[in-house]
């Protein structure tokens, strides 16, 4: 049944007409606004954009451009982000479990401020990295984030001081502390605790001499994936801002690694129906990207979609899947979904985070074509 689209969905229907499918459309302004949102709700918060979420070349040039500065977990990322401009000094190596060859390397470079969790990555960094910077990442609750982050990686909070005067005395600099609350935090008081935590081991540093300098208050803020939800930013922003100052006092430098935030609203995944059955008296559609590919978030991100359609009509429950010969591959199941022809165009918007990054080219299938639009 025909229904009249509205000047974006004709939009993006010429443009998959343009480039082919799958297609990635991933806007600059967007990038460009996500940024500045951060820095309006959160002015004394300095972002170290984390490339992990999606490390395009572009998006790379964009925050460039912007002046952020990097999360890196990788000597490769490192040198992505510094060919594309980045001074050493915006660059933050929080991965805290690194390769004696690539902490030397980030010396080398001038990148000095890393993050740790152990003593034993404490003497790797003592001896290849001689006078680093380096912050302790503390345990802290995850509690309803979609990505727990706290499983693998943190100290308990009680050890931290203690950590910091080992590092002291194996002459690195002691800057301070950091933490991840969970990818996708709904939950401020995720945050909150966390924070309460680090203004205890900053007060416990100070009384111990120790130079304590810089909060990292990590990544997690959430974004918006279905339209009918509301936007989680603002009010959790407002709250993280009231904390921030009422915490620390304003000579503490307060940083944070925000991936999903900044490049997840930001790209649009267009895909084409390859083919189609009946199966078990259900529709299903297979598309041209799938689980091994842009929706690998669905997987490893844990995130759920909102699937879109340029057709109208009465709908029905129907199957998604993706284009490799894997029976894992199916996107979803029970989507209420018009009834689609051959070639019709499927998308999903807010979809520029832990997409692409995971994408594989299983079985011979392209990963998503990427095109940067205004
Ligand atoms: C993944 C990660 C981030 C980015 O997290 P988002 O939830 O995407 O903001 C930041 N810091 C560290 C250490 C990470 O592992």
């Amino acid at each position: 049944m025909a229904v009249t689209l509205t000047a974006q969905e004709r939009r993006l229907r010429e443009l998959a007409r343009k480039h082919g499918t799958p297609l990635m459309l991933i806007s600059r302004s967007v990038l460009r606004d996500q940024l500045q949102r951060f820095r309006d709700a959160l002015p004394r918060v300095e972002p170290f954009f984390a490339i992990k979420a999606n490390a395009h070349p572009e998006i790379i040039k964009a925050m460039v451009a912007g002046r952020a500065s990097f999360d890196v977990a990788s000597v490769a990322e490192m040198n992505l982000v510094l060919a594309a401009g980045a001074k050493p000094a915006q660059v933050i190596f929080a991965n805290t479990v690194k390769p004696e060859a690539s902490i030397a390397l980030a010396a080398k470079k001038g990148v000095t401020l890393m993050t740790f969790d152990s003593e034993y990555e404490l003497a790797k960094i003592a001896e290849h990295a001689p006078g680093a910077r380096v912050l302790v990442r503390i345990k802290v609750p995850n509690v309803g984030s979609i990505v727990e982050l706290s499983l693998k990686f943190g100290v308990d909070p009680a050890d931290a001081t203690s950590l910091m005067i080992k590092a002291y005395k194996l002459g690195l600099q002691p800057a301070g502390v950091s933490f991840h609350v969970g990818s996708q935090c709904l939950r401020v008081e995720n945050y909150i605790e966390a924070l309460e935590m680090a203004a205890i081991i900053a007060r416990d540093a100070r009384l111990k001499q120790l130079p304590f300098e810089i909060v990292d208050i990590g990544g997690g803020f959430p974004i918006r994936h279905f339209d009918h939800e509301e936007d989680p930013f603002g009010r959790l922003a407002s709250v993280l801002k009231s904390e921030l100052d009422r915490l620390f006092d304003p000579a503490i430098r307060i940083i944070a690694e925000p991936g999903r935030f900044i490049v997840g609203p930001a790209a649009t995944l267009l895909m084409r129906v390859i083919g189609k059955a009946i199966r078990e008296n259900k529709l299903w559609y297979y598309l041209d990207d799938g689980l091994y590919g842009s929706l690998s978030g669905q997987v490893f991100d844990h995130c759920k979609y909102e699937f879109k359609y340029l057709r109208g009509g009465h709908t029905q429950l129907s199957t998604l899947a993706g284009p490799t010969c894997d029976s894992f591959d199916i996107i979803a199941r029970g989507e209420d979904a018009p009834e689609l022809q051959l070639g019709d165009v499927v998308y999903v918007e807010n979809i520029g985070a832990y997409s692409l990054a995971s994408a594989t080219t299983f079985n011979g299938m392209p990963t998503a074509k990427v095109v940067m639009t205004p």
